[in-house]
């Protein structure tokens, strides 16, 4: 693999950029004409302007992408994450047209896109799912209120094709069901175009727990430990940390056995990550996410291992030589994802950016695309960059997360810099293990404060 196409903007761009050159290989940016001024751009060997700054016309258009891997010579694309990371048509064309797509197979991307057919196959490999319908609901009334009491209130309705955090219902008792199962169908044929629709057991008060995979495509994989995503807001997570407080190096071993072992039985290649939801000691499967997640590098600080080479190495078909047992992990790790946005409203807030100072030291990350005058356009998802402190032990690492929150300026734009100072000094979060309403109970609870 001598030149990789990086089709995707941000602080993933650049993230990948640098993995690349350090193994040598050449890079190919591509760019609306809004991302002229992103940092990889200015320092990729190559860059195409592919579009205007609509996504659906840039980012998302796969002849574009393909017609830019063309004309520069690539031989590889790596998708990042979002945009066309989880396309399986994109997937399916970049390799037929000639080129490496870092990431597995196109027909893995499409089972894991669909959620009963993801968790069909979750479940013969071995992975403990949430008790549910086992697939599509029928249109049979009588049928499905059985199926929800078996079940047991509260249930949750879920579109197959959903995604985002969007097409979900929650049911907490039988005359509220038929009426949710009709408007969940209803949405999720207007929302996804396909009205497939199943049912399962709502978790009260779960964490959102992760395990990271590597597979090398041919039957062997490993495991990188876990990931505590519980501080969401909007099914979007905001703050994460590895390894996960409570959990035993006996269960890390016993779900992350399960997880390769499942990796190993789809012959699954490149970087994945399981997602379960967590509760009284077990964990239950939602989904799994068949690219590098914006929260990888708390595993690459707990690990050493650094996962985005390890993507570029088995995609040009290196051996995995590593073993699961191999992997140690030490001290523990934290992200704050730094939105360009307004911490108590949320709303977002693009703009120029008139000084930025980045914070450093010991343990201090910044994964990050902005500089000082650099102008965050307003087209695109709002995070503007990563901050990842790592300790021997969570206390030290959240102490490291302090002080860099407090030397980082970033001024012109807001941020959600303050929602994070605030977070680190909440004694449920100090405490740990909170669960994934915990963030907007907090959010609520300084509103009705103020
Ligand atoms: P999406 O693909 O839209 O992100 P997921 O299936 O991953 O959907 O679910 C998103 C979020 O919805 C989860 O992180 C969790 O907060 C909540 N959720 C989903 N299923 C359940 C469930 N069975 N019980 C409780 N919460 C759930």
């Amino acid at each position: 693999m001598k030149k990789v196409l990086i089709a995707n903007r941000g602080e993933i761009a650049l993230r990948i950029q640098r993995a690349c050159h350090e193994l040598g290989i050449k890079t190919v940016a591509i760019y609306s004409s809004a991302d002229r001024e992103l940092m990889h751009v200015q320092i990729a060997d190559e860059a195409v302007c592919i579009g205007p700054p609509q996504a659906s016309e840039s980012y998302l258009n796969i002849p574009a992408v393909i017609s830019a891997a063309e004309i520069t010579g690539a031989d590889a694309i790596h998708p990042g994450y979002g945009f066309l990371a989880e396309n399986a048509n994109f997937a399916e064309k970049a390799e037929k047209s000639g080129f490496i797509f870092i990431g597995p197979n196109h027909e893995t991307i499409h089972t894991m896109g669909d959620k009963i057919s993801a968790i069909k196959a979750m479940k013969k490999a071995g992975i403990p799912c949430i008790p549910g319908s086992d697939g599509p609901l029928s249109k049979n009334e009588q049928e499905n209120i059985q199926l929800a009491k078996k079940i047991g209130f509260p249930i949750i309705i879920k579109a197959a094709a959903g995604g985002g955090g969007r097409g979900m219902r929650v049911v907490h008792e039988e005359a509220e069901l038929l009426n949710a199962i009709n408007m969940t169908r209803a949405e999720a044929n207007s929302a996804f175009g396909d009205p497939t629709i199943y049912m399962e057991k709502f978790l009260q008060t779960p964490r959102h727990i992760e395990i990271q995979v590597l597979g090398d495509g041919k039957g062997h994989a490993i495991y990188l430990g876990e990931r505590d995503c519980s501080i969401q807001r909007r099914h979007q997570k905001i703050l994460e940390e590895a390894p996960a407080l409570g959990i035993t190096p006996k269960q890390r071993k016993s779900i992350g056995d399960k997880c390769s072992l499942a990796c190993q039985k789809l012959k699954y290649r490149g970087a994945g990550t399981f997602e379960f939801l967590y509760e009284n000691g077990e964990f239950y499967f939602i989904e799994m996410n068949t690219r590098i997640q914006v929260e990888h590098p708390i595993t690459e600080e707990t690990t050493g291992i650094d996962i985005v080479k390890w993507q570029l190495l088995l995609a040009a078909g290196e051996k995995l030589n590593i073993k699961s047992k191999d992997i140690k992990i030490s001290g523990h790790a934290i992200e704050c994802r730094i939105n360009a946005e307004d911490p108590d409203n949320f709303m977002p807030s693009p703009g120029k950016i008139n000084v930025f100072h980045a914070p450093g030291g010991p343990g201090i990350r910044v994964d990050s695309h902005i500089y000082q005058s650099y102008v965050v356009p307003p087209f695109y998802d709002s995070l503007i960059g990563k901050i990842i402190s790592f300790g021997d032990t969570r206390e030290i690492a959240i102490a490291k997360m302090g002080n860099a929150l407090k030397e980082i300026v970033i001024d012109g734009i807001k941020t959600n810099i303050p929602l994070h100072q605030r977070i680190l000094k909440d004694k449920k979060f100090l405490r740990g293990s909170v669960n994934i309403h915990h963030l907007e109970n907090f959010c609520k609870n300084k509103s009705d404060a103020s």
